[in-house]
């Protein structure tokens, strides 16, 4: 909102503006790495690197971070554009990362010429045990003072592919000495002959994240690499090699990543989770990815909203899931339709309602808004009713149906409970009750006022429908700092399916995306797996926070 101060990412380009920095451009990336599905944490990446453009009149590149071949894939490519599209942000470039390898590698040959990187012929075992600790330098590889020849030959025997995988890296040759372990001589380059997702097999060398994330902002002339908090002792080294080879000055700005209670972000597990089908796919509505919550029937609007309030860190920490669904229920209770749906149905007869009669009720669509417009509810002498809100015996504050209890039934009539049926398992079968004509909802000349309203459907005309419901997919508040295998704090109860929730008819034709309010029980969306037989719903979230501690 326009009120708040400025966050300290805002601070640094309004101090950048006001000096005339970058020729008062700002220009920021986002950089996925197409190894997964975006989940709600990138999505707090793409708001601020997408929201602080927009806000200073500035662009952002889509640059996918494709640098590492083994992990990538076009399947994720595709739908990480389509993620960002759909949460409302459009990228002046797509580009990748490997489009600059061809440059990259120049780079490289221009550090090698500067006597500031060197081939190692060391294998990875060699490297860490001269890379000395944190309290302890490290000590100098043995190719460490390779002339400048030898390596430019070694370095283009490399591209070549004359080596096997591991037989040798380049390294820049900063200092063993540093603090900073990321400095002592940090590898630049290995050797790995594998298919690369878009330049197939023309590379068998490629550049580490160090060499490759830097220079690709700085190819971009990127003015604010906006990165998570885990980059913090990587930024010298960043500056180091900018600097070294006197290329376009980006600079890096670290913030803290965004983590959600009762889940887990990161794309490795993520990745375990569908592979080892804890969950459905990557856009199970249990997930915390961008296309599960889309599918549970977020919008991109309670979204951004949720990534705006929480506002950046400098320190890691844990947001409260129910932050994010306090917004879209917010959103949703001013702009979803309702409904009304029976999930655990009792049929209930109305004795003084003539047996065939249909009677057509108007229903207001939403009270939030009036431009909802209203619905036609057909009325009858048979209902369905929760089971629940029917007690045989129920305690003094219970103002739904009970013997000789009166509620009313939603959009309807009060009615009055005369008696029931049970079976021979003490389930209640059947409730019978007489209404009273002239109490219906909009005419009310009855005088009488009750407590409780409840939700029905008319039995003859209501349709079926498969209901989801969802709870936390962890039973923990941070599986992540669990002893073990965070997959061992599973909820093992997070779906709950209704196969045949009892649906009013104008709900029956509704299509996949579209969200209700069910009256009484939340906020629900039409699930993609909706079939012309059969309607499929995901609860989004409950009415209110059933959470709150
Ligand atoms: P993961 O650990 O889930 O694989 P990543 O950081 O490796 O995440 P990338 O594809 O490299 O995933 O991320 C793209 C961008 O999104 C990066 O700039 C990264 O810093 C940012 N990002 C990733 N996860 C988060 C998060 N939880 N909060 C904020 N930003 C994030
Ligand atoms: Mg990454
Ligand atoms: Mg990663």
């Amino acid at each position: 909102s326009e009120e708040r101060s400025l966050n300290f990412l805002e601070q640094i380009i309004e101090e950048d503006l006001a000096k005339g920095a970058n020729g008062g451009r700002v220009h920021t990336r986002f950089p996925p790495e197409p190894n997964g599905y975006l989940h709600i944490g990138h999505a707090k990446s793409i708001c601020l690197n997408f929201g602080l453009a927009q806000k200073y009149n500035g662009q952002t590149n889509l640059r996918f971070d494709d640098t590492n071949p083994v992990t990538e894939d076009t399947e994720y490519v595709d739908s990480i554009k389509a993620d960002i599209k759909w949460l409302g942000f459009e990228w002046a470039n797509e580009l990748y990362a490997s489009d600059y390898f061809e440059q990259i590698y120049n780079f490289a040959v221009a550090l090698i010429k500067k006597g500031l990187a060197y081939v190692d012929d060391s294998t990875a075992e060699e490297i860490a045990a001269l890379k000395g600790t944190p309290t302890e330098p490290g000590k100098d590889s043995p190719y460490r003072n390779r002339g400048v020849e030898e390596n430019l030959q070694l370095f283009e025997k490399m591209k070549n592919g004359e080596f096997k995988d591991g037989a040798k890296v380049l390294r820049a040759k900063v200092d063993m000495a540093s603090p900073n372990m990321h400095m002592r001589d940090p590898i630049m380059y290995r050797i790995k002959h594998a298919h690369h997702h878009r330049t197939g097999d023309k590379w068998c060398i490629y550049p580490m994240y160090d060499f490759a994330h830097g220079q690709s902002d700085s190819i971009e002339h990127i003015t604010h690499s906006i990165c998570t908090l885990e980059f913090v002792p990587h930024r010298p080294l960043y500056d180091w090699f900018i600097e070294k080879l006197e290329i376009f000055p980006s600079h890096q700005y670290e913030f803290a990543r965004l983590n959600l209670n009762y889940t887990v972000m990161s794309k490795r597990k993520l990745k375990q989770l569908v592979e080892e089908g804890f969950v459905r796919g990557w856009d199970d509505p249990r997930m915390p990815t961008i296309s599960a919550l889309r599918r549970r029937g977020f919008t991109p609007a309670s979204i951004r909203t949720f990534c705006d309030r929480i506002g950046i860190q400098k320190r890691d920490n844990l947001i409260e899931v129910s932050l994010l669904e306090y917004f879209i229920r917010e959103e949703l209770n001013r702009t979803a339709n309702r409904v009304m749906v029976v999930t655990d149905p009792v049929k209930l007869v109305i004795t003084n309602y003539p047996e065939g009669q249909v009677e057509e009720l108007q229903a207001e669509n939403n009270p939030e808004d009036e431009s909802a417009g209203t619905r036609i509810l057909p009325f009858s002498n048979t209902l369905y009713i929760e089971r629940d809100d029917f007690m045989e015996n129920p305690p003094k504050k219970f103002f739904r149906l009970g013997p000789g209890n009166m509620v009313r039934l939603k959009y309807a009539y009060i009615i009055k409970c005369d008696s029931f049926d049970k079976d021979a398992d003490g389930n209640i079968t059947t409730i019978y009750c007489s209404y009273l004509p002239e109490s219906r909802s909009g005419g009310d000349s009855s005088g009488l006022t009750v407590k409780g309203t409840i939700h029905w459907v008319s039995a003859a005309h209501a349709a079926k429908a498969e209901v989801r419901l969802y709870d936390r997919l962890f039973k923990v508040d941070d599986p992540n700092n669990e002893e073990g295998d965070f997959k061992s704090y599973i909820n093992p109860d997070s779906l709950q399916v209704v196969e045949n929730a009892l649906i009013e008819p104008a709900l029956a034709s509704a299509k996949p995306g579209d969200r209700f309010q069910f009256l009484r029980k939340g906020y629900f969306c039409v699930d993609p797996d909706t079939t012309p037989e059969k309607l499929v719903l995901n609860r989004t979230v409950t009415l209110k926070d059933t959470w709150a501690k």
